[in-house]
């Protein structure tokens, strides 16, 4: 979500003339589009804006902003702690950007407000009309369906930082969809923090499952992603129409947090595990090659040995394709700060460690059960590791590396017979059919 902030907010700089520079010393404006998910995000922020003191030194013209959820949640405390920082932002005043740098050329660039932050709480038409937007690559492409979000979760800072959840006209995205058709882009991925409560407040009446199906008709795009479900609101509707759309990809990101009843309740998640479980047998006896994977959080306030034992349990049980497991962080504003039963830090790595290398096992072993199977692959581009590859992903989204020619390749739906498993991807190579 935050990398495609980026890259709006690149795409309106881009739209008034402005470059990127390769380095930040070379640069007349400098953001830092920041994340506040985890403490650690928010302390690489401050180290970040450490190093740019110096080069604000040397070049006392170049302009500092700070965008995003640390601009939104510590706001004008950045100016205080880093007096050379001359605007903050939050993800809800992108729009604001616009309108400061439009036709404004980097050398008369000054910014008329010192901070700006809003998370624009009750405003329905917040980003409804289309930004530019600077896209990183040339084959996938996200496409923000929804902002902000209402479910509170205990340990999430989301809420407090985008604010209220509010969805696009089903128009716009639709249109923003068939205008990246038209550009040659072949996937897209629906953003939104809970795609599946999508359309809520719209005067239409649509939901989730019928945007899928309105986007499915955009001729040129051959694959559909979505982030994130919440696995309360995720519906037998939309399990039927993942099965059925041939272009909506066999995955799906379905956060679990914590196995313990006790622990989801206490994290305001609403669903007991045998409720989610449910929805995984549901997905599994519909769709029954359909990737799964899920986030864990090690360590919540209060969660006892026997609770972790169920997350591990949990994962034994399932049986994820991936996961992205983090110790729990604590977030300023958040419900779960006033919890008791705080868990040292020891302990959290410890669990942490715990869930990721069980989880490394069971990765691998279903990555094996993929050797000799020849499988559908997006290719986009070369592979990082070893550029006389190709990369690009199943559908259920995992990382294959083969050998091809890039020109003719790259943006095509290939076969690849897989031919060896590694942890974290798979190697093969191109099947003639
Ligand atoms: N809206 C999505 C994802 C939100 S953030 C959802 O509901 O699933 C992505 C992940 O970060 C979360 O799923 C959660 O596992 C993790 N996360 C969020 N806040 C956290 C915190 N305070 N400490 C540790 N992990 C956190
Ligand atoms: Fe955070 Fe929960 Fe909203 Fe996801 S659903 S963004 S975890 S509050």
């Amino acid at each position: 979500m935050n990398v495609h902030d980026s890259e709006k907010i690149a795409g309106i700089f881009a739209e008034s003339g402005y470059d990127h520079a390769e380095n930040a010393s070379d640069a007349d404006v400098i953001v830092l589009n920041t994340c506040s998910i985890r403490q650690k995000a928010e302390q690489k922020v401050y180290s970040d804006l450490g190093r740019l003191k110096g080069i604000k030194k040397k070049n006392p013209d170049v302009k500092i902003a700070v965008a995003g959820c640390i601009a939104q949640q510590r706001g004008n405390v950045l100016f205080k702690r880093f007096p050379y920082v001359d605007f903050v932002f939050g993800p809800s005043n992108i729009e604001d950007l616009q309108k400061w740098v439009k036709n404004t050329p980097a050398s008369r660039f000054v910014p008329n407000l010192r901070g700006q932050i809003s998370a624009l709480q009750d405003n329905p038409n917040f980003h409804t009309k289309p930004l530019p937007l600077k896209r990183e690559g040339q084959v996938r492409a996200w496409v923000s369906i929804m902002y902000g979000c209402d479910n509170f979760c205990a340990y999430c800072v989301v809420p407090y930082t985008r604010g209220r959840e509010r969805s696009r006209q089903s128009s716009d995205v639709y249109n923003e969809v068939k205008a990246l058709a038209v550009q040659g882009f072949k996937e897209i991925t629906l953003l939104g923090q809970n795609v599946n409560s999508y359309g809520k407040n719209l005067n239409e009446k649509i939901d989730f499952p019928d945007l899928l199906k309105a986007i499915h008709e955009v001729s040129g795009i051959e694959r559909i992603r979505f982030v994130t479900s919440h696995p309360r609101d995720l519906s037998r509707k939309l399990i039927e129409m993942m099965r059925d759309l041939p272009e909506v990809c066999k995955h799906i990101h379905l956060p679990v947090q914590a196995g313990s009843d006790r622990i989801l309740h206490l994290m305001n998640r609403g669903y007991t595990y045998n409720e989610y479980r449910g929805k995984i047998d549901m997905l599994r006896n519909a769709i029954p090659d359909i990737a799964v994977t899920t986030d864990i959080i090690t360590g919540f306030p209060g969660e006892t040995d026997k609770d972790f034992q169920c997350t591990i349990n949990a994962l034994s049980e399932i049986e994820f394709d991936g996961i992205f497991a983090f110790k729990y962080s604590e977030r300023p504003d958040t419900k779960a700060l006033s919890l008791d039963g705080h868990i040292d830090e020891k302990t959290k790595s410890g669990r942490l460690s715990h869930v990721l290398d069980l989880q490394a096992s069971i990765t691998y072993k279903k990555n094996k059960t993929l050797e000799g199977e020849t499988l559908e692959i997006l290719v986009e581009g070369l592979s990082e590791n070893d550029t006389d590859k190709l990369t690009g992903r199943t559908g259920t989204n995992k990382i294959v590396n083969f050998k091809g020619e890039m020109g003719n390749y790259k943006g095509r739906l290939v076969n690849v017979k897989i031919l060896e498993a590694k942890r974290h991807s798979l190697n093969g190579e191109m099947a003639h059919r």
